[in-house]
């Protein structure tokens, strides 16, 4: 596995697509600058893996696009040393941008192969997320809340209840809602019982499934 001066020229070329589509958060365009994205990806896709899009990534799901995931770290607004969870780890992408924030990321994913992949990568790229589990992003990790923010990188059919409860006060919970397409939506936990929810553009995700562990 190589990250050469080839692969760091084409992150600056894709950096410089993502402060053009307007992202501005300078600690997210600096995780991205140093996370090797085509690394994450399977070898035949090397060349494109700093494109602005989306890739299969085996069992039926895909590495979101580098915009998506800088779209939805800014709004996360993390700071270092925030507890953040992740729902759907995926290829490990998100995580290791979140990890590269200096964030401490709990992460779920519901695919055995997928998990099992993602664990062995991230250690061999010195990426290390606090925990990555196997199981159902829907229930979150009750036993590690509550969390700075949370992270949904599926498309979810309606916020899970369990995710909102594992929330801190003041903390944000980004979620892509909607089951065709997806609304990416901020919700601000206010105070218990009170939580402001924000609208941001259209995205199109995999979808958040239903356990079937
Ligand atoms: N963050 C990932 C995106 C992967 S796509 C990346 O950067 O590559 C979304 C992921 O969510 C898929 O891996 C899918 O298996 C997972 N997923 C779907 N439903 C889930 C659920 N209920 N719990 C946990 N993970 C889920």
């Amino acid at each position: 596995m190589r990250d050469t001066a080839k692969h760091q020229g084409l992150r600056n070329q894709l950096i410089t697509v993502l402060k053009e589509k307007g992202i501005t958060d300078v600690a997210v365009l600096d995780a991205i600058q140093k996370i090797p994205r085509h690394l994450f990806l399977n070898s035949s896709f090397e060349d494109y893996a700093y494109q602005d899009k989306a890739f299969p990534i085996g069992a039926g799901q895909t590495i979101s696009q580098p915009y998506t995931v800088a779209f939805q770290s800014q709004l996360l607004e993390v700071q270092k040393d925030h507890k953040v969870l992740e729902i759907g780890t995926g290829s490990g992408y998100q995580t290791a941008v979140l990890c590269g924030i200096g964030a401490k990321v709990y992460t779920i994913e519901r695919q055995n192969e997928l998990f099992k992949s993602t664990s062995l990568l991230l250690p061999k790229l010195g990426i290390r997320p606090k925990y990555i589990s196997f199981g159902d992003g829907y229930k979150g990790l009750p036993n590690y809340a509550p969390f700075d923010s949370i992270i949904v990188t599926a498309g979810a059919p309606f916020i899970p209840k369990p995710l909102m409860a594992q929330l801190k006060v003041g903390g944000r919970l980004v979620i892509p809602l909607g089951e065709d397409h997806q609304i990416m939506t901020l919700l601000i936990r206010k105070n218990e019982t009170q939580f402001e929810k924000h609208e941001f553009g259209e995205f199109r995700f995999v979808p958040l499934l239903e356990n079937k562990n």
